[in-house]
């Protein structure tokens, strides 16, 4: 999907479900637009002391339920549209897990891989600068997204300190630990995905000691997912990254694969394993199928030869409209990325609330809670899809706009 069609499928959406839960059309008008967009120029002084201006955007979808989160991505293809989509996506997230926030996004058009650490330092320290006014801990709080990392997210938390004099932790989240970051924020996407995946294995009646996965991407989302889930027993039987796939019948040492990679630079060669392509991987039999790499990757060419039973998106829209229905026709349980994925934005939930109360949590804690809030979100969404016969997405998607549409309601409008 390019990108531009994006917002229009985000649209598109919005306007199925708000036809399936007859949202209040005054209601469904204030939904299709953010509530703000901020579009910054950040002159940025290179290495050879040239100045470079880079645009910058962050765009605040709704508050209706709380202050404003969601990361900020710094991408050579970053576009204000994307960055709207994305912030109404994470609105209807944030509403699915129940957590008191509305949706927001950011973004810089730039190739981090082609600055040095002082250029993007300096250009994250002036973006910050520049968005300063529309953030803060009280009203839109970002966190990491791609190509941003724990040290990016300090360098936004200094600035904005130093802007205000004083400083304020809870500005961001996905900080370094020493700073206020929270335990168990780095894995908590793949760990939430597998709390899902247990429950999805449970609603098919599968025995999770007896399930096979296969998961596609093997960063930050799905090595976690991989660990975790073999941690329950699961056989992880193939796993990938941007180089291909490798796959072993008995199961995978996901724990070995993940240090060879982190030798190697890749999962290819693993010993034992046999080499396939990400294409093969998709259709390979399996229970679970975990796309944790890239958007668009089950399309209407290939869903008809998807052989497993329940696919978890760790990744954001890796299944096409097209392929998602003839997935259901086929009877496989997707469980949708605006559930699937938002461990992530869970726990930074759970960060910002701890560096508002100077108060840290254990592991355990972190990790037990946010079990309960993945729990409870899938538990409501099956409550949905069973009421309304409708597949688990469209079932989210009701649950989480019915959700913001209530407060909306109550809320009524200013002036
Ligand atoms: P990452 O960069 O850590 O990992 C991405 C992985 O995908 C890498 O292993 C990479 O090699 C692989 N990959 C890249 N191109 C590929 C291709 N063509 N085929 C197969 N594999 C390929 O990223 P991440 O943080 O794990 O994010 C992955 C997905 O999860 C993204 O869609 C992201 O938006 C989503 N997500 C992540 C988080 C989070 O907290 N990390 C939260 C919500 C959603």
């Amino acid at each position: 999907m390019k990108k531009e069609n994006m917002l229009n499928a985000a649209l598109k959406n919005l306007e199925l479900t708000a036809e399936k839960i007859r949202l209040d059309p005054d209601i469904h008008e204030k939904f299709k637009y953010p509530k703000r967009c901020l579009i910054v120029s950040i002159p940025t002084r290179m290495d050879d002391g040239s100045i470079r201006v880079f645009t910058g955007y962050r765009v605040q979808h709704n508050m209706e339920r709380g202050p404003c989160k969601g990361g900020i991505r710094y991408h050579p293809d970053v576009t204000l549209d994307e960055v709207t989509a994305l912030a109404m996506l994470m609105t209807w997230k944030c509403a699915v897990v129940n957590i008191p926030y509305g949706g927001a996004k950011g973004g810089v058009v730039c190739d981090p891989k082609k600055l040095s650490g002082g250029e993007l330092e300096r250009l994250t320290r002036r973006y910050t600068s520049e968005i300063g006014i529309i953030i803060g801990p009280d009203k839109d709080i970002p966190a990491p997204d791609v190509n941003t990392t724990s040290e990016v997210m300090g360098w936004i938390m200094d600035t904005y300190s130093m802007n205000v004099g004083h400083s304020v932790p809870g500005v961001v989240t996905g900080k370094p630990l020493s700073i206020g970051g929270s335990k168990g924020r780095w894995e908590a996407t793949g760990r939430g995905c597998v709390y899902v995946s247990l429950e999805a294995l449970k609603y098919k009646k599968i025995d999770p000691k007896k399930a096979t996965v296969v998961i596609q991407g093997y960063g930050n989302a799905g090595s976690a997912v991989a660990r975790l889930i073999a941690k329950e027993q699961a056989r992880v039987i193939a796993v990938s990254d941007s180089r291909g796939g490798i796959y072993r019948k008995e199961g995978l040492d996901v724990n070995k694969v993940i240090e060879f990679k982190k030798r190697t630079g890749s999962v290819i060669g693993f010993p034992g394993s046999k080499k396939i392509s990400n294409e093969e991987l998709l259709t390979l039999p399996c229970d679970v199928l975990v796309p944790a790499a890239l958007e668009n990757v089950i399309t209407k060419e290939n869903a008809s030869r998807i052989k497993a039973r329940i696919i978890s998106e760790a990744a954001n829209g890796p299944i096409t409209p097209e392929a998602g229905e003839i997935l259901h026709g086929k009877g496989v349980l997707v469980v949708p990325d605006i559930l699937a994925n938002a461990g992530g934005v869970t726990v930074s939930y759970f960060e910002w609330v701890q560096s508002l109360q100077a108060y840290f949590w254990s592991e355990e804690e972190v990790n037990q809670k946010l079990k309960k809030i993945m729990v409870n979100a899938f538990n409501d969404v099956v409550r949905v899809m069973e009421k309304e016969k409708v597949d688990m997405r469209l079932a989210a998607m009701m649950l989480g706009v019915g959700r913001v549409a209530e407060a909306a309601r109550v809320r009524g409008l200013y002036p």
